[in-house]
Parts: structure tokens; C-alpha cells; sequence
């Protein structure tokens, strides 16, 4: 199971004897050069984490090294999969009961006194060393990476900051500005990166490194002595200075009403700089008191959420060949992501310029997903161009991605039923057609069923599959299981009107016409909704969908939304007739020539406009769940998170409702109804939802 590590630790004629050298969580010996070898080896988890065991036990190996010093010390990781995930997140909810500060505080002095043994110590990394495993990476006096090690500080993703020493350790071995960027921004630094930043010593391979560790253990490294920026940013002033620009950037993606994190980073860094031992004190008082906040622990939870789609997408899909048809935005997006993660896809069109276009696209996704040139190679390879669709009778999956009329679908359908092979599967991209009515159509109904991506396909990472009522269990559970094998988080709901994501999110779209139509200028609406904490304002999301694709789904949930409905689709029908489909064709209610409309104001417009936008979100949600589309709240709330960036901080739409109190929100609901009409009313869902 640790065959890799274990061969190298074999090369260092280390005494380990395997399975008994190993007690606990780590896996400890020292070799004939006497050098002291802890690979960490987390018990009956593939995936190595920082958890309170994990540092007590390493503190039992440190008094060992205290006791008779070695001729150096080697941190590593046993498990194949990479060096250490970061902190055991599900122990954070039981910690901030628990008096964090004093458990940090312990964890604190192990890593002090691993920093301060008097022989050398050397952390080898491969794979990813993340959060705390990065911050056990930093207590050691030297670095080496195997290719692919890479470094990341995600902390701020779960609404915290590094809490086990990153915040002075990364800072005093790095420029700070860069150290800063990384914790606040969480990216990425990989081996070149890390290298090139300082965070890493030397880069070797994995059969080097028993030399290179016993090499180093000798003449240790020289690092040059800081330079002048790093020195001016020990003077206050100075550091005052660069962080007013850290919080004006941090405020714009990140407000500190919504994700206080960042910023008590920033605060931290500019009161106490170098000061190492003001630093950790106050890096443990922000982290314990971060944890307690609603943001991370909606943060964390929206963690929890993602896990639990992961879940659902594991299994195997039995889908080698992929026949995607129609190439245009999402067709050509759906086949580019499946040729990238290993499968084979080809694609057809009428249209053989979309075919061409379809391949360029590709091309620059492998460019923006950093693929190296021999895997866009294989990508590309992968991914064939086929206006006489022949690869449908190989299909193990069709995907039907034409344009949005019953008609063509259902003419392309009857086309199939000959070709497709008797185990595939076809799935349709619609997203206002009812798969039963689509379905009536399809080859075989229990292998046909809806895979609804969304646009940009390859930057949403959720997917609704919609089971018919003909749909087979095994069909869906391919769909979401095919999902989960090239990246993306499945939600699985059943055929409704809108499915969830687009039933949810309508009545915010239209509540935005609405408004519009009362005479509320659209900048004021989209800034209601930012300060709220949705990542894009109706207006503009409606524009950026498209106003034609809106008038579509508008259409097919006209019944549910009331009466209002009609003038606002006359709205939408006018302007798609103009041909101003919003961002597509440059103009829609922005102009969208330069870019991408930012229209922030601080005009606060009418008291109850952002409840009137959000409100009916969770009015949607709790009539979804009432309608069995899906029974599993946390779905709901994942799928809105996952598709459109709904207001993380939140935790999601019928999470902020349960912490609103569902009977304040029926409540208000109603009074918004005596005021606007009843497509406020509350769904009678509400009297059953806690
Ligand atoms: P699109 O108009 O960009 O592309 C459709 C493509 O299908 C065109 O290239 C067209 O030439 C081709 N086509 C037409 N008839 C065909 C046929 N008989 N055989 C093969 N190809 C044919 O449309 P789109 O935006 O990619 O939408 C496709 C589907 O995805 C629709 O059902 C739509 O509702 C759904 N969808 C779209 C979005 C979105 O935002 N665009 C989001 C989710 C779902």
C-alpha cells in the first residue's frame, strides 16, 4: 500500500520491519547513517491529515530526537496519494466547543520544538502538502519536493486562516507580499512555483531522494539574506501601507461582512509583522474566534455539501465512448471537458464550421486547465469530429445537446433508435423540456433520462440529472456516476418544471423584470443582490444567460409564476426580437461591448427590494422539496451553490431560510404578497419545514 515510500525507506536500510514499525499514525525508524525517518501514515484513511492524534504522536517522535538526537530528522508521507490534505476539517465544529485556543496552542509547541531540534530537518513532499501539512512543512529547517509536490494555504475557502504557525512561518521564509497573496487567495503553488518562491529547497525525484536527504542532512542550505522589501515590510509604516491595498483588493471578492477571514489575516500581518511571538499568539485568537463565526461554519458546511455530491458520483459508469450531439456553446464544451478526463467523445453537427470551432475551443480549455502538451495531445486525440455520427452505434452514452425545440429533438431521437446500441444511454442537455415528454420519444425510456450542464460547462462544476418517470434507477445512477468521472458534482432530481437549479432561480430573474418595470433602475437591483451576497446581479445574469434561453425557461414556468408572467415575457419577447440576447450579441439591458457591466451603487432603492429577490428563492426551494423534485434539503442547497454561486457564506438558500426561521420568512412572504401580488404567497410547504 505504501509501496513507493517503503521501497525508498528499504533503499535507506531503514529498520522498519513494516507493518510493526508502525504505531499510530506514523511510521518511524532510523537508518544505518542514523538518520530518523517519520512517514506519516494516517491509520484507515487514504488521505493523510493533521489531526490532534496525528500531533501528539509526532510530539512522542520529538522528545525521541530530543532525547538522542539524530543525525537528522525526515518528515514525510507513506501515502502514495501525496503528503498531508490539511487539518481533519470535521473536527473543527467540535473544537470550537472545546476551546480551540488551548488545543491550538498545544499543537503550537509540538511544532516549536520540531523547529527547534538541534540536528537538521528535512520534510520531503510529493503530492499535495495542503494547510496544516504545508504549515508541518514550514517547521522543518528544509524542503525537498518530488516533481508534482505542490503548496496551498485553501484556509480562507472554510472562512479561517492557516492556524498552526503558517501566518509568521510562510512570511519570514518567503517575500511576504507573495506569502500574503497565497493565504489569502488559497492558490496553488506548484514545485517550479514553489521553487522559484523559496517555499522548497531542492526538487528531486523520488529514487534521489535518499541521497539527496542524506546530502542535505550534511551541508544544510544557504538562503539568501531577505531583501530590502522584505526588511522595509518589518517597519509598521510600511506594512500599513501594503496592507490598506490587500483589504481595498480583498473587499472587492471578498466583503468583510461576508468573509471576515481575509481580512483578520490582513490585520494580523499589519499589527504585528515580524514579531513572531505576538504573531502566533494573535494567529491562535483570530483562528479560534474565525471558527466560531456563521461564515465559516457555512463555509464548512458548504465543504460538507460538496463531499456529499462527491459521494454520489462514485461507482463505476461503464461509459468508454461518449457521442455528444450538436456543438454549439454547450455541446462543444460538454464533449471538450469528457475527451479531457479520459473518455472517448465524438460529435457531430449539421453545422461542420461548429465542429471546427468545437475542436479550437477544446484546444484552449486544455490551455486554461494547465494540461501539458502531451495531455492536450491525448485530449484532443480523444475527441473526434463526426458529421456522420458514426460513433453513435459505439455509444455507451448519447448526449443530446441541439437546439432547444421539440421538434428537432425529437427528429434527431427518431434517427437514433436503430443506431444506439442496447446498453447506452441517452441523456438530453435541455433545460425547460419535460424529460417525460421527451422521453415519450427516446429509443429506450428507462435508458433515456435529462444531464443538464450548465453554461460555461467547463467552469460549473454542478450537473442536474433528471430522472423521468421511465427513467432506470441504473440509468441515473450511471449519469451521476459518468458526472463524477470527468469532474463534475451531479445532483440528482427528478423531472419538474425548471428541474431545481432554473425553478429556483427564476422568480429572481423575473422579480428583477418586475422591478425594472416599476421603474427601479437595474444598477440599484444587481447592487441589492451583491450586497446580499449573490456573486452577479439578476439583470446581469439574465444578460449573461442569454434573453432568449430566459424567455424559453420563463415560458415553460409561466404557470407556476403567476400572473405577472405575461408582461414580463412580452418584456423579454420584444428585446429577443431586436436580436439583443444580452452578453452573446454585446448588448441585452447592459451593454456588454466592453466586457463584463460592474454596476455597483450604493443607492439603497425600495425597503423590501432584497427581500423581494431572495425571498422567492426559498419560497421555490421549499415548494421543490414539497413536490419530492428531490427530498434531501442539503441537495437543494448544494445544487444552488454549485450552479450559480448562491451566496456561500450562507450555507444556501433553505439553510439562510432555517436561519431566518422559516416562520419569519412564510411571514414575510405573505406581507410581501398583500403588497405585490400572490406570486409572494407562501407555498404551503413552509408548514412543514424546520
Ligand atoms: P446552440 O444553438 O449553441 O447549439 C446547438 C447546435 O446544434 C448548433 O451548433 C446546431 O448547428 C446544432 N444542431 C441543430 N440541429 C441539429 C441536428 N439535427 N443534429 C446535430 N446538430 C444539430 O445551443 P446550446 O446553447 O448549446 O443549447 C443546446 C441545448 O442545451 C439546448 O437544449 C439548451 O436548452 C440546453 N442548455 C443550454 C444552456 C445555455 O446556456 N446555452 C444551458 C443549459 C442547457
Amino acid at each position: 500500500m505504501t509501496g513507493h515510500v517503503l521501497k525508498h525507506l528499504g533503499e535507506s536500510k531503514l529498520e522498519l520491519g513494516t507493518e510493526n514499525a508502525r504505531k499510530g499514525n506514523w511510521r518511524a525508524g532510523r537508518d544505518a547513517n542514523g538518520i530518523f525517518w517519520l512517514a506519516l501514515d494516517k491509520a484507515d484513511s487514504s488521505t493523510n491529515t493533521i489531526s490532534g492524534d496525528v500531533l501528539r504522536e509526532l510530539e512522542h517522535h520529538v522528545t525521541a530526537a530530543e532525547n538522542d538526537p539524530p543525525h537528522a530528522l525526515v518528515i514525510r508521507s507513506a501515502k502514495p496519494g501525496g503528503f498531508a490534505a490539511g487539518a481533519d476539517i470535521s473536527s473543527f465544529a467540535k473544537m470550537s466547543d472545546e476551546g480551540a485556543a488551548e488545543l491550538l496552542t498545544q499543537g503550537h509547541a509540538v511544532l516549536d520544538r520540531l523547529e527547534q531540534l538541534s540536528c537538521p530537518t528535512i520534510c520531503v513532499v510529493h503530492g499535495a502538502a495542503l494547510g496544516a501539512g504545508f504549515e508541518l512543512a514550514l517547521a522543518c529547517d528544509i524542503r525537498i519536493a518530488v516533481p508534482g509536490a505542490s503548496f496551498a494555504f485553501p484556509e480562507v475557502q472554510l472562512g479561517l486562516h492557516p492556524g498552526l504557525g503558517g501566518t509568521f512561518r510562510l512570511p519570514a521564509l518567503i517575500d511576504p507580499t507573495e506569502a500574503m497573496t497565497m493565504m489569502l487567495s488559497g492558490k496553488t503553488a506548484h514545485t517550479k512555483r514553489a521553487k522559484t518562491l523559496g517555499i522548497i529547497d531542492e526538487v528531486a525525484e523520488e529514487r534521489h531522494i535518499a541521497a539527496a536527504v542524506r546530502a542535505l542532512a550534511e551541508t544544510g542550505v544557504e538562503r539568501a539574506e531577505p531583501g530590502l522589501k522584505t526588511r522595509a515590510l518589518g517597519l509598521e509604516q510600511a506594512r500599513t501601507l501594503l496592507a490598506r491595498q490587500m483589504r481595498n483588493r480583498t473587499e472587492e471578492r471578498a466583503p468583510a461582512d461576508h468573509y471576515p477571514a481575509p481580512h483578520a489575516l490582513i490585520e494580523l500581518w499589519e499589527e504585528h509583522g515580524t514579531d513572531r511571538a505576538t504573531m502566533q499568539r494573535g494567529e491562535i485568537r483570530s483562528f479560534a474566534n474565525l471558527l466560531k463565526t456563521p461564515s465559516s461554519k457555512n463555509l464548512r458546511r458548504v465543504f460538507f455539501l460538496r463531499q456529499k455530491l462527491k459521494e454520489a458520483a462514485r461507482g463505476d459508469d461503464d461509459i468508454a465512448h461518449v457521442h455528444v450531439i450538436g456543438a454549439g456553446a454547450m455541446g462543444a464544451e460538454i464533449s471538450a471537458m469528457a475527451a479531457i478526463r479520459g473518455k472517448r467523445v465524438t460529435l457531430s453537427d449539421l453545422d461542420s464550421a461548429a465542429l471546427g470551432r468545437a475542436i479550437k475551443l477544446a484546444a484552449k480549455l486544455c490551455a486554461d486547465k494547465h494540461l501539458t502538451g502531451a495531455e492536450t495531445r491525448d485530449a484532443l486525440d480523444r475527441l473526434m469530429p463526426d458529421p456522420h455520427e458514426y460513433g453513435v452505434a459505439r455509444a455507451d452514452l448519447v448526449i443530446e445537446a441541439a437546439p432547444e425545440r421539440m421538434e428537432v429533438k425529437e427528429r434527431i431521437y427518431a434517427g437514433l433508435k436503430t443506431e444506439m446500441k442496447d446498453s447506452a444511454i441517452l441523456a438530453s442537455n435541455t433545460s425547460s423540456l419535460a424529460i417525460d415528454a421527451l422521453s415519450a420519444h427516446a429509443p429506450n425510456k428507462a435508458h433515456f433520462a435529462g444531464l443538464h450542464f450548465f453554461n460555461p460547462v467547463s467552469k460549473i462544476p454542478l450537473v442536474e440529472v433528471v430522472a423521468g418517470a421511465d427513467t432506470a434507477a441504473q440509468t441515473a445512477r450511471r449519469l451521476a456516476a459518468f458526472c463524477g468521472a470527468i469532474g463534475k458534482l451531479p445532483a440528482r432530481v427528478g423531472d419538474y418544471p425548471g428541474f431545481v437549479v432554473n425553478r429556483i432561480l427564476t422568480p429572481y430573474l423575473m422579480e428583477a423584470m418586475v422591478l425594472m418595470d416599476e421603474g427601479v433602475p437595474k444598477e440599484v437591483i444587481d447592487s441589492a443582490a451583491l450586497r446580499f451576497g449573490m456573486p452577479m446581479g439578476p439583470v446581469t445574469l439574465a444578460d449573461q444567460v442569454g434573453l432568449d434561453i430566459g424567455l424559453h425557461v420563463a415560458e415553460s414556468l409561466r404557470d407556476r409564476l403567476g400572473t405577472s408572467m405575461a408582461e414580463i415575457t412580452d418584456m423579454l419577447q420584444e428585446r429577443v426580437e431586436q436580436g439583443d440576447l444580452g452578453r452573446k450579441t454585446g448588448s441585452g439591458f447592459y451593454d456588454w461591448a466592453d466586457g463584463t457591466p460592474h454596476p455597483e451603487t450604493e443607492e439603497p432603492g425600495p425597503a423590501d427590494l432584497t427581500d423581494r429577490l431572495i425571498l422567492p428563492m426559498l419560497n421555490a426551494a421549499v415548494e421543490v422539496m414539497r413536490e419530492n423534485v428531490t427530498k434531501d434539503a442539503d441537495q437543494i442547497d448544494a445544487a444552488m451553490i454549485f450552479a450559480t454561486g448562491w451566496a456561500p457564506f450562507r450555507g444556501g438558500p433553505l439553510h439562510y431560510a432555517r436561519t431566518r426561521g422559516a416562520r419569519e420568512v412564510a411571514l414575510r412572504l405573505r406581507t410581501l404578497a398583500k403588497a405585490h401580488g400572490p406570486r409572494f404567497d407562501p407555498d404551503e410547504g413552509w408548514k412543514n419545514f424546520s
